[in-house]
């Protein structure tokens, strides 16, 4: 910063960088931003422009790069998709006219959670920025998307809690006004979520009152007031789009934790971190982008009330059996732009004349859909068109104002019809008059000097002039004509009275423009009225989009309403399908099973050999619950569901983000977080538990954890192992079934059935696996003869032999933990699960003697 020789302009830049020590100054300097010291430094090389210096003589000459006005959207993303934040310095006044510096202020401020370009995945994406509040009870939390201007609140106990609903929001930053203990930094470090300082606002701003009506918790108030507070600070303009906060608690919803949404793949594939593959994906037929959002936020949280689910599924159910009603809503819908974001680049004020009129094409499409709803045999669709505003004024008062195919500068003119304003008309055929007069002018003159290609013509520099070729250079009359210009085979003129015109066409042109941007901000500021209609207007149209894709993708993949009964947990799904697997394979293949749990039981154990279908099918019964409390139907032939409060999953290796902690830790996290907060109404879903570790303290956890849930929790759970030792766990837990997935042999190979038979898995198909493998003979040999010794020796009394006991592992040789008495972990590892163990140990010792 200390610089010998600062210039006044530089003097000016200091200034404003002191205010915005945390962001990249874009300082505007006629057709250029430019960047100095760090931020040119920094900003040269991740945006890669040259970095150049100012006053090269001095001794200490300011690093420097620029980017072109016109190119600054670009360079500004780059930088903000970073995480970093970047000023916008403008010219606040015009530098003709200024005496002295021109006067210089931050117009907007763009962080990671305030940008409005799309996101990773389109439209569809919504791009959120979290408040969160500490006060003594816990935390306030409110979200905001920007572009479309919708708030959340809630109020949370826990950081946990927190940073769980931060990551399902998927954002990008946090207002935070608590302090930042290493834990919470390191949460938002490793997240890769930028937090900023709250920045206090003074005085009464109407956005702050409008919106906060929606809340009443105190918490959540503070949050908001912050979150507004920042959009605004930031934004530095009224934000007239921003609307009434809604209050929600988590528990109003199904609770998935974002390791649970990520597991279960709702919204992108957990391999590829795309939408190919996700529930989302099946599920998504949508045709606007506003419709797209809304179906992402619904999969995030289910409902939980019968009637909420009911009235979705009506609309879903009258969609479908109205087959051409739907068709030419779909038509109409595929006609109908990003309303919500259009509604807020209108408040935000850099709308342009095409996006207004988008806005009035979109409004025309309404009343073809409220028609066709109107038009259908049902009450239920005939009662949410009497629900919309098609808004017609709106859409006339566009339509009638501008021209059809306008230019997006807002500056330029050529934007408003003829016969909207007497003014302008009267300008423009001064204008044409003028025009008019010039080619009048040329005539006369061709016949005055007798030079047949005397032109008229125009260029920036000099305005109008006369052009004469070389050839005919005699013939000009000296008298009236002035020369201008000399090119290389013509001579420009002008004349007093060409000059004349000139003036008069330009004053025209001048006064036009000026007069159609002050009608073209007229006409915002009057559909800036409507705003909450609009928004409304949105929301109506993106959820009867989402109605319509449900219906479309029942009707394309046979699903079925399913029905739900409040009392009990019994489910009864009757030939099930895992949604997405079934569509990436061919038609038919997929192998439907039934899911039949009634109140007498609430484990399924299920055993069966690597890749028979175990993972698939109990990811099958979580999604079917989810798309069911969603409001869609679901793949299976009929559904008999409660309403589940909770899903937890303990599936495959999870990376990790929060802690970085081992595949084992993670996954005895998850394991104890079912355990710890599971209820009767919630589903769990435990995929090889124990397998991170040795197998017998695994084998010994797992088989305490099935029984603490059959004890302590009794949710619906479904509990895949490849310890075949536990299928000898039904006998003692009485609700507790076995289950398998069939496979048969022919010719010595294995044949995969995918289907869910009763019982435990009665073959030990380990051995074929490793044969598929490609294992040597010998090897395999050796196995089955000390399978059939295994077998011999009793282990059948603890129920079919293991086919994948860890027979060759070191892992084998640890010994079993003393639980010490006055542990808690006395009480879950029972004296059942100790004898087998021991049973175990016997037999492996015994396989270690020489054969
Ligand atoms: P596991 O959990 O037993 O190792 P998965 O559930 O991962 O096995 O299933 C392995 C593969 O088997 C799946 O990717 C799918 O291709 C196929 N599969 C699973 N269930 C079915 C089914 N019901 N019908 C047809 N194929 C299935």
């Amino acid at each position: 910063m200390a610089n010998a020789s600062k210039t006044p302009m530089m003097e000016q830049y200091y200034e404003i960088k002191k205010q915005y020590p945390d962001a990249f100054l874009f300082y505007r300097v006629g057709d250029f931003y430019e960047l100095f010291e760090d931020d040119a430094v920094k900003g040269a090389q991740i945006l890669e422009l040259t970095l150049t210096h100012r006053s090269n003589k001095t001794k200490n000459p300011i690093p420097m790069a620029g980017v072109p006005h016109m190119a600054v959207d670009s360079y500004v993303n780059t930088l903000v998709e970073k995480g970093y934040k970047v000023a916008l310095c403008e010219q606040l006044e015009d530098p003709k006219k200024a005496k002295g510096m021109v006067k210089r202020g931050i117009v907007q401020l763009v962080t990671p959670g305030t940008m409005m370009t799309e996101g990773p995945n389109g439209a569809k994406d919504s791009n959120y920025l979290t408040s969160v509040v500490t006060n003594k009870s816990g935390f306030g939390l409110a979200y905001s998307d920007l572009s479309t201007g919708e708030i959340y609140a809630t109020h949370l106990k826990t950081f946990a809690g927190v940073a769980n609903e931060l990551l399902s929001l998927r954002t990008r930053e946090v207002v935070y006004n608590g302090v930042l203990t290493p834990d919470n930094k390191d949460f938002f470090h490793k997240t890769n979520i930028t937090v900023s300082a709250p920045t206090p606002l003074e005085g009464e701003h109407a956005e702050i009152s409008y919106v906060e009506q929606g809340v009443h918790n105190q918490a959540e108030k503070a949050a908001v007031e912050q979150l507004v507070g920042y959009l605004l600070t930031t934004q530095k303009r009224s934000l007239a789009h921003l609307q009434i906060a809604q209050s929600y608690e988590v528990n109003q919803y199904l609770q998935m934790t974002h390791t649970v949404q990520n597991n279960l793949e709702l919204i992108a594939s957990a391999k590829t971190g795309k939408k190919m593959g996700s529930l989302f994906w099946v599920l998504d037929k949508t045709h606007t982008a506003m419709g797209g959002r809304l179906l992402k936020q619904w999969l995030a949280r289910p409902l939980l009330s019968l009637e909420e689910i009911n009235k979705r599924q009506e609309m879903v159910q009258a969609l479908l059996d109205n087959y051409f009603t739907r068709e030419n809503v779909v038509d109409a819908l595929k006609g109908v732009y990003d309303l919500e974001r259009l509604t807020g680049r209108i408040a935000f004020g850099n709308v342009n004349a095409r996006e207004l009129l988008q806005l009035s094409r979109s409004l025309k499409a309404v009343p073809v859909i409220l028609e066709n709803l109107l038009q259908s045999d049902s009450d239920v669709l005939k009662d949410f068109a009497a629900k919309i505003d098609p808004l017609k004024g709106v859409a006339e008062r566009i339509s009638t104002t501008l021209v059809s195919d306008p230019p997006i500068l807002t500056t330029e003119g050529g934007l408003i019809q003829e016969g909207v304003d007497a003014q302008l008309d009267r300008y423009r055929d001064a204008m044409n008059n003028g025009k008019k007069w010039l080619a009048e002018m040329e005539q006369t003159e061709r016949e005055k000097t007798g030079i047949d290609n005397l032109k008229v013509g125009y260029n920036k520099v000099f305005g109008y002039y006369i052009q004469v070729s070389n050839g005919n250079k005699s013939k000009v009359p000296l008298d009236r004509y002035t020369r201008k210009q000399t090119l290389t085979n013509a001579e420009r003129y002008i004349t007093p009275e060409l000059k004349e015109h000139e003036n008069l066409i330009m004053e025209a042109q001048n006064r036009s423009t000026d007069l159609e941007y002050d009608l073209f901000v007229k006409l915002r500021d009057e559909v800036k009225k409507f705003i909450p209609d609009l928004q409304k207007l949105g929301n109506q149209l993106a959820a009867l989009d989402v109605f319509t894709s449900f219906a479309t993708v029942a009707e394309q993949n046979n699903y079925c309403r399913p029905i739900f009964h409040d009392d009990d947990q019994e489910i009864e799904v009757i030939a099930g399908r895992h949604p997405v697997v079934e569509k990436v394979m061919t038609e038919g293949s997929y192998i439907p099973n039934d899911i039949k749990m009634g109140n007498d039981t609430n484990i399924f154990l299920i055993t069966g050999p690597n890749m028979s279908g175990k993972s698939t099918y109990m990811r099958q019964v979580a999604l079917i619950a989810i798309m069911a409390q969603v409001g869609a139907f679901v793949p299976a032939d009929s559904a008999n569901l409660p309403i589940f409060d909770q899903i937890f999953t303990r599936i495959g290796a999870a990376d990790d983000l929060i802690s970085g902690q081992s595949t084992f830790m993670v996954e005895m996290s998850e394991a104890n977080e079912a355990l710890q907060y599971a209820t009767r109404r919630s589903l769990v879903l435990f995929d090889e538990i124990g397998r991170g570790t040795a197998t017998y303290d695994g084998m010994a956890l797992a088989g305490a954890i099935v029984e603490y849930l059959h004890d302590k929790v009794g949710a619906k759970a479904l509990f895949a192992t490849h310890y075949h030792e536990l299928t000898g766990l039904d006998k003692s837990l009485e609700h507790l079934k076995n289950i398998h997935v069939g496979a048969t042999e022919e010719n010595g190979k294995l044949i995969f059935l995918h289907k869910i038979l009763p019982g435990p898995a009665d073959q030990s198909y380990g051995i074929h696996v490793a044969q598929l493998a490609g294992l040597p003979n010998k090897v395999l040999r050796e196995a089955t003869k000390l399978l059939k010794r295994l077998e011999a020796q009793g282990a059948s009394e603890l129920g079919p032999a293991s086919e994948q006991l860890d027979l060759f592992t070191e892992s084998s040789t640890n010994s079993i933990p003393e639980v010490a008495e006055e542990n808690d972990a006395q009480e879950v590892v029972s004296d059942k699960e100790k004898d087998i163990l021991d049973q175990i140990s016997n037999l492996y010792i015994a396989d270690k003697t020489p054969l």
